[in-house]
């Protein structure tokens, strides 16, 4: 299935954990890392629209912004706990992030094919933990969760 020889469900954990401590913080628990080839961290963060009344850091971004400058990204590995929107989709297309590993896509299915299409390598984990931490958010803080996908109401743009 996959053409990485790592741990994917260690690498997804390093994701998971900063959701976690985003859910702890009352943020919207999205956590991601970037990784190199190897599998070694070059920064990890999470959800931060709540914490810092920024809604430009996505867990993704987050993540991206804390590796600092990369050369390439061709080779790099994105884990996020969920599947991206459109904002980081395009941030994975606009620097050809080569692998992206998402933790589930049940509670948002983003735009998987998308990314396949542009040849980026998509590894879906259905995690079980994932999904219930986010199930759960999205239970107790719909309206969080709308303003953080853009859903005002007035319109739809899954
Ligand atoms: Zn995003």
């Amino acid at each position: 299935m996959t053409s990485l020889n790592l741990d994917v469900k260690k690498l997804l954990k390093i994701a998971y954990e900063e959701a976690l401590i985003g859910f702890n913080e009352g943020g919207v628990p999205v956590g991601a890392a970037l990784l190199d080839s190897q599998g070694n961290l070059l920064g990890k963060g999470r959800n931060r629209r709540v914490q810092d009344d920024d809604p430009s850091v996505h867990g993704e971004t987050a993540a991206f912004k804390n590796a600092g400058r990369q050369t390439c990204y061709t080779d790099k590995i994105l884990v996020t706990t969920l599947a991206p929107c459109w904002y980081c989709s395009g941030l994975i297309r606009q620097f050809r992030i080569g692998t992206v590993i998402v933790g589930e896509s049940q509670n948002f299915e983003g735009h998987l094919d998308w990314l396949r299409e542009a040849g980026v390598e998509v590894i879906e984990l259905n995690d079980v933990g994932c999904k219930v931490l986010m199930a759960k958010f999205i239970q107790q803080n719909p309206d969080i969760w709308n303003e953080d996908i853009g859903e005002c109401g007035n319109h739809t743009h899954a």
